[in-house]
């Protein structure tokens, strides 16, 4: 028997399940909020420039290929992976530290101010990898029922890596390397989870394994938007169908179920089956109206930096900027501990630049630049007003001029910024927060926001805020869980 399966949500988690669910005989149907499909993994065309919104690179690639198997489809996307996975410069200083998975290189890197670097690194790494292998598969790629399958699938992990779970990203590299450069760079793995190595498990070291052993860091040909073309391409030859402009406001049920989802016109989206990726969290509150998930419990809850974001058009090539780049101060750790709760200014901000222009030449007309620079900042509960967005915009643009001794002022032909209110309007991202709910003991595995619902048996969740976290090959992970849940329960309709 056929089954209609409505997915709010086009981000990577949304398209992924629906290629999934249809390669088993489901019939599919998106709608989506936004005007464009991708989520946060989204575009921006403007001025003769294209930026990609939000991701720029990623691990895990196999992720991917176990999807397009999956799916039964061939992947509509060629990766691409970085030589030098990302630059780091700290404010006061003309050096910049090239990031290699060649420990050789990196160690040249880092012989004024780490004796012993490679040996150090080498068993950093070693163990940040035996602990990923004990955990991929029976933590990190799994279902889980309740707080008891949880605890159990714990209980199989050699008791040796526990003390990794109360020390933090920043404790571990403290126990490893001597110095500042060494552990502030190894650190930035937090910043990709969305919060600090000060506040952020050890556990979550393993990054480091997988960015420079592993899988490494890798981008798309033609840009990262590729991703979400190929896959709304496959889609389309599925018949699944994509509404937009469209966001789901309110619901019905009937008997215990859930009968259909409304729109902001009115509309009533009927379906046997429901998948929801729209924020895990801020839809069983804001739709479903449930009091665990209310304005003030989720405002109790941690979440994961807001991002503030520049897309500048330069008139000229940036040959001196590398690829990736973080730009760091000189008071990583009083910064880090300020900056989300909004407690310190922006006069001399922390942020990630990508030329992107550089790895796609088609993103911005001959003998210009396109460059994007994300800046972390605090989420909407902590400030509300970004009305100083011109400020924060010059006060960056003038740091990096400075870091690049070149007038960006002169040079930029244009400008678009998105502040955490704009991201959390796009999107639905709660108060702005860019990488969802965070990831720290409280709010992972069992006591994340479960991938079914718990009132209605056809309701299912998928991306960032549930199972297993945030990022794109999470996204694609995630898909592969809720794919199993409705499998599970209603059967596979054809092989
Ligand atoms: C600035 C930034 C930079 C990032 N950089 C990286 C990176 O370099 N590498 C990496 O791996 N990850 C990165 N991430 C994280 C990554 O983008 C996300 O983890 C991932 O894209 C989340 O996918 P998703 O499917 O969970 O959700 P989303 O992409 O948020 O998709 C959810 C979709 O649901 C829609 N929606 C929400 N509510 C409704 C509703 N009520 N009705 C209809 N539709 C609705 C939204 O409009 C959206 O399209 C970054 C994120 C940001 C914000």
């Amino acid at each position: 028997m056929n089954k209609k399966v409505l997915i709010t949500g086009s981000g990577l988690g949304g398209l992924t399940t629906a290629l999934r669910l249809a390669n088993r005989g489901y019939q599919v149907e998106i709608v989506e909020k936004f005007s464009t499909p991708g989520g946060r993994l989204n575009q921006i065309k403007k001025d003769g420039f294209t930026f990609d919104m939000g991701p720029t690179f990623f691990s895990m690639t196999y992720e991917f290929d176990e999807f397009a198997t999956d799916a039964g489809i061939e992947i509509p996307f060629t990766f691409r992976e970085l030589d030098t996975l990302y630059a780091v410069n700290f404010r006061g200083s003309e050096k910049r530290y090239f990031i290699h998975k060649d420990l050789d290189k990196l160690a040249e890197e880092f012989k004024d101010v780490e004796p012993d670097f490679k040996n150090k690194m080498e068993k950093f790494l070693k163990r940040g990898g035996d602990f990923f292998h004990a955990v991929e598969y029976k933590i990190l790629k799994r279902n889980y029922n309740n707080i008891w399958d949880y605890l159990l699938a714990m209980s199989k992990v050699n008791p040796k890596y526990l003390p990794k779970l109360w020390r933090t990203v920043w404790d571990e590299l403290d126990r490893h390397f001597e110095s500042r450069e060494v552990k502030e760079i190894f650190s930035l793995v937090a910043f990709f989870l969305g919060a600090t190595p000060f506040d952020t498990p050890a556990i979550y070291t393993l990054l480091s394994y997988t960015e420079l052993v592993h899988d490494g860091y890798h981008n798309v040909e033609g840009g990262m938007y590729k991703i979400v073309e190929g896959l709304t391409g496959e889609a389309k030859k599925k018949n699944i169908t994509i509404h937009y402009n469209t966001e789901i406001v309110d619901y019905r049920d009937e008997n215990g179920a859930l009968k259909s989802l409304v729109d902001q016109n009115g509309k009533k989206w009927e379906a046997d089956i429901f998948v929801v990726n729209s924020d895990a969290a801020y839809f069983r509150g804001k739709v479903f109206k449930r009091p665990e998930f209310s304005e003030e419990k989720l405002d109790k809850m941690r979440w994961t930096l807001a991002p503030f974001t520049l897309y500048l058009g330069i008139d000229k090539k940036l040959d001196e900027v590398p690829l990736h780049n973080y730009f760091l101060g000189d008071n990583f750790e009083e910064y880090s501990k300020k900056v989300f709760k909004n407690t310190i200014t922006f006069e001399k901000p922390y942020y990630y630049v990508n030329v992107v222009s550089r790895s796609d030449p088609g993103s911005a007309p001959a003998g210009k630049d396109a460059l994007f620079v994300l800046c972390p900042v605090p989420d909407l509960r902590f400030k509300k007003d970004w009305s100083d967005k011109e400020i924060i915009t010059r006060n960056i643009i003038s740091d990096l001029s400075e870091r690049m001794h070149i007038d960006l002022d002169k040079h930029i032909i244009s400008q678009t910024v998105m502040t955490p209110e704009d991201w959390g309007n796009a999107f639905n991202l709660y108060k702005g927060s860019g990488l969802g709910l965070g990831h720290d003991l409280r709010q992972i595995g069992s006591f994340r926001p479960k991938n079914f619902d718990e009132k209605y048996a056809n309701v299912f969740y998928v991306g960032a805020t549930t199972l297993p976290g945030t990022g794109l090959p999470m996204a694609v992970i995630s898909s592969k869980l809720v794919t199993e849940r409705i499998i599970k329960k209603y059967g596979l309709l054809h092989t």
